[in-house]
């Protein structure tokens, strides 16, 4: 029963809105069953049950399945080098609350502060309600939850800090985060293999296979932009050269422009992409970055055989502002035989709230099996 439960609950998750009749047989249960246990599950405030629009058809009206109004909640997080945010989500990745902030200093002291209240403010106003939090990290998260990352400049961070007594607390990283969220909600959904690339401050990214992200032995897969399909002379803050993400993102524009590092290469990037007119010179750096992120797509899409790239962050916006310089040199770096029907590049239905989802789905996936 406790499986049959926990298997309801998820596929309402996945659907919200389902009809009754379509969960019982997603579930493998008949109408008597389905009846008795959505009944439980109502009564136990898990979810909530309401006449399904008229559909026109004939035959006696169904119900749909949606999160209970005061049902359980998960807290999602996400940090990025100039931002924080924190959701409180519904079964059915619906966001109810949200906390969030600008941050002028990614050091640990200040963010894991700004988490902590956010997190106690959330709590304050849902109580008992909130049952999880889930963090995405632009880095490494180990399995003792430290997190390590270089462009917020963490070296094994403690994630526990941030809500000491948590009942369940699960972090990743945020371009595998958000690869999972498009698989399973976003632009991906019907696909086998995606792969997601996301151009923040430099390039992440990651692969999901029939719905598994791959984290790699030490949950730090999907950094293609260390691969050195960059200009060998531009050395990496990895310490690398010649990495790929150097090639693809603000900073990369940047240079092309003769300009100076931007303090904040995401948002001189999107400022760039965004605008309505460029001159020459930006419009030819705008050619060669979108060529440089079509060329690195086509060489792991020749690796992996994903059916679908969906593109994050600044890669979306490269998409956008260069289609054609972006989409020709992606085909000319695929294997022939896939040239008559490339796998397609699109943009991430879930946008910037990618990761957010992705780290609610990850707290709710550990959350259901405890709740019936
Ligand atoms: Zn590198």
């Amino acid at each position: 029963m406790a499986t049959r439960a926990t298997d309801l609950l998820a596929v309402v998750h996945a659907r919200p809105g389902v009809t009754r009749s379509a969960a019982a047989k997603v579930v493998g249960i008949g109408t008597g069953a389905s009846t008795e246990l959505v009944a439980r599950l109502v009564e136990a405030s898990l979810l909530s049950e309401t006449a399904a629009p008229p559909s026109g058809a004939r035959g006696r009206p169904t119900t749909v399945l949606t999160a209970h109004p005061r049902g359980p909640l998960v807290l999602a997080a996400e940090v990025t080098n100039a931002s924080w945010r924190v959701d409180a989500v519904e079964l059915g990745a619906g966001a109810v609350d949200q906390a969030g902030g600008s941050l002028d200093d990614p050091g640990w002291a200040s963010v894991s502060a700004a988490l902590s209240e956010a997190v106690a403010g959330l709590r304050a106003r849902h109580g008992e309600r909130v049952r999880a939090l889930g963090v995405a990290v632009p880095g490494t998260v180990s399995r003792a939850l430290r997190v390590t990352s270089s462009p917020l400049g963490w070296d094994g961070v403690d994630l526990r800090a941030v809500w000491p007594d948590a009942p369940l607390l699960v972090a990743g990283n945020d371009a595998t985060l958000a690869a999972a969220a498009e698989s399973r909600r976003g632009a991906a959904a019907d696909a086998a293999v995606v792969l997601h690339l996301r151009v923040e401050s430099g390039l992440g990214g990651a692969v999901v296979d029939h719905g598994v992200a791959l984290t790699g032995a030490t949950g730090a897969a999907g950094e293609f932009g260390h691969m050195p399909l960059g200009d060998p002379e531009v050395l990496c803050p990895c310490g690398a050269r010649g990495c790929w993400g150097t090639a693809v993102d603000g900073s990369a524009l940047a240079l092309l422009l003769g300009r100076p590092v931007p303090a904040d290469p995401v948002a001189f990037g999107r400022e760039l992409l965004g605008r309505e007119r460029l001159d020459r010179q930006e419009h030819d750096a705008v050619l060669v970055v979108a060529a440089a992120l079509g060329r690195g797509a086509a060489g792991l899409v020749n690796g992996l055989d994903a059916d679908v790239v969906t593109l994050g962050g600044l890669a979306a916006d490269l998409l956008r502002a260069a289609p054609d310089a972006l989409h020709e040199a992606y085909a000319g770096g695929l294997m022939a035989y896939r040239r008559s029907s490339p796998p397609p590049l699109v943009p991430a239905a879930l946008g910037e709230d990618g990761p957010v989802v992705g780290a609610a789905d990850l707290a709710w996936d550990a959350l259901l099996p405890t709740l019936a």
